[in-house]
């Protein structure tokens, strides 16, 4: 998953990390662990793992885990409550990507010795009142201490829905979809890491107020900035689009879009096509995009953890009518040749690079 804090470390010697990336680490580690065994149904390389558990096979289990370091991923001074939310929102998001239900939760965390204990109830407050939201039981986890940053890993169990939909799985002339808007929390964090704390009363008083509130600066402002620190993962619509039969390839957005497209694309072996001005874009970040990166952000910005899906081209028209109020927007096709290409406002192709954000590359 993405993190997107920390700067240029530019004294790494060119035979490190940097060279191969997150990805292709992620490949060397899958490359080098042998074969799993016949209760692997899907192992490294999606969103969550489907095995099999059970004497015969016979149950099927989703499970996942990610990670937030101090630094990398979030700042100590943001509220604890956001970031237990956040811990967990992020893995039931994976479990989403694959339409499947989350039931269960381990915690383990790494804590230096100076971190105050309210700090950690009002972490595990965050992290239970999304529990409750979505339904899931804390079952075990780990803790250590740390010499200096706080380090959070939560792994989520869960079920498969009716079907089980992998980043595999588009084929071109299928429809490519995104659930909400993107490139609100990146900006969120932009406009976070720049204003810093007196941001975070005016989230407060935003719900208090409750109802539907006015666009003012401070409200969009307040809007961007919780879409960074309190993301909504999709399990609802994951589920439907499992269950729908048409959605044939998902994946959540933790990276940006191109580079989760891309994923899309690589697993199915096909290219891909974003139509520039079919990306869905939110009030806030219409009016404050520009100065922060404009519209690269929405493509590139990561953590949305809204879904991106493909479906056959014949079932879009039945799928919509199905999906009835939720917020769906088709932001471009599946290709035969592979890469993905943007179409900009003029109408031009831009073939580009599907770089999002990827650890050790920042
Ligand atoms: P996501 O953004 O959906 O969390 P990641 O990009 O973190 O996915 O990971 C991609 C795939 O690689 C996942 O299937 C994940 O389980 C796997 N993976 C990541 N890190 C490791 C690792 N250190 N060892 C084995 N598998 C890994
Ligand atoms: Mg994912």
């Amino acid at each position: 998953m993405v993190g997107r804090i920390l700067k240029k470390n530019r004294d790494l010697k060119p035979d490190t990390l940097r060279d191969i990336g997150e990805f292709g680490l992620i490949k060397r580690i899958a490359g080098r662990s042998g074969k799993g065994n016949a209760s692997v149904l899907v192992g490294i390389g999606d969103d969550a793992a489907l095995i099999k558990a059970g004497a015969q096979h016979a149950v099927p289990v989703l499970v996942t885990t990610d990670s937030l370091v101090e630094d990398i991923h979030f700042r100590k001074q943001f509220p604890p409550e956001y970031l237990g939310w956040k811990s967990l929102a992020v893995n039931i998001s994976d479990i989403a990507a694959m339409g499947g239900v989350p039931r269960h939760y381990l915690l383990s965390l790494s804590i230096p010795g100076d971190l105050s204990s309210e700090y950690l109830d009002r972490l595990c407050a965050g992290m239970t009142n999304a529990a409750r939201k979505y339904g899931l039981s804390l079952i075990g986890g780990d803790t250590t201490s740390s010499p200096d940053r706080i380090y959070i890993s939560v792994t989520v169990i869960g079920v498969p829905s009716k079907n089980v939909l992998l980043r595999k799985g588009a084929l071109p002339g299928d429809a490519i979809f995104v659930t909400g808007t993107l490139g609100d929390s990146a900006l969120g964090l932009r406009i976070l890491e720049e204003s810093g704390k007196s941001l975070y009363p005016s989230l407060d008083r935003r719900r208090q107020g409750g109802g539907s509130e006015p666009r003012t600066t401070a409200n969009l402002v307040s809007r961007l900035v919780e879409r960074h620190l309190k993301p909504v993962p999709r399990v609802k619509e994951g589920i439907f689009f499992a269950e729908s039969g048409m959605v044939t390839s998902m994946i959540d957005i933790s990276d940006g879009l191109l580079a989760d497209l891309g994923h899309i694309c690589e697993e199915s072996m096909v290219g891909g096509r974003v139509w520039i001005n079919k990306v869905p874009l939110s009030p806030g970040f219409r009016a404050m995009s520009e100065r922060y990166g404009g519209i690269g952000l929405a493509l590139s910005g990561g953590e949305d953890y809204e879904l991106l899906f493909t479906v056959a081209g014949d079932d879009v028209g039945r799928f919509l009518d199905r999906a009835g109020g939720m917020k769906l927007t088709r932001v471009g096709e599946i290709v035969k040749k592979k890469g993905l290409e943007i179409t900009g406002d003029d109408g031009a192709m831009h073939v580009t690079e599907n770089r999002g954000y990827e650890h050790f590359r920042v």
